[in-house]
């Protein structure tokens, strides 16, 4: 099973951008540095306000965007391998922090069309609970339309 690691200056920008968009729906891509076999410590995340709350936002591959991932891929030095960009996060205000039949077939576009070059691409769901603490849910989707739950873990 993948293993997703989360530290905590990122779960600090997840909340802030939960407390400050309410019951908006918001998201972005997720950048990662490979630290095991299976495991993987998110070092970035993007985020991008969605538009619409109960569709999946299909995020554009704007230039800004490009912009962000050629500087942090020159940050890491082009070590591909070991930092690259991991897959999605977006959350679920007012729903079940389960991928919904949308994510589904939009992580699939993703992982078979839009990034070929993937071997897998995680999905990021997460909402404030009652006591504004973080609920989540991580999704890996592999090729050929086979998806799993990774474990996630909360760096202190
Ligand atoms: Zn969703």
């Amino acid at each position: 099973m993948l293993k997703i690691i989360i530290p905590s200056n990122i779960k600090i920008l997840i909340k802030e951008q939960l407390i400050s968009n309410g019951e908006n729906e918001i998201g972005g891509t997720l950048l990662a540095e490979k630290i095991g076999n299976n495991s993987f410590k998110i070092k970035e995340l993007t985020t991008q306000k969605r538009s619409g709350t109960k569709v999946f936002f299909v995020r554009e591959w704007t230039i800004g965007l490009n912009r962000y991932f050629h500087n942090f891929f020159k940050r890491t030095n082009h070590e591909y391998s070991r930092f690259n960009y991991i897959g999605e996060w977006h959350s679920h205000p007012l729903f079940e922090v389960h991928p919904s039949q949308t994510d589904i077939s939009t992580m699939n576009d993703l992982i078979n069309f839009k990034i070929p070059d993937a071997n897998f691409l995680i999905l990021l769901i997460v909402k404030l609970d009652s006591n504004q603490e973080i609920e989540a849910s991580v999704t890996c989707f592999l090729k050929n339309g086979y998806f799993e739950n990774a474990e996630l873990k909360w760096e202190d």
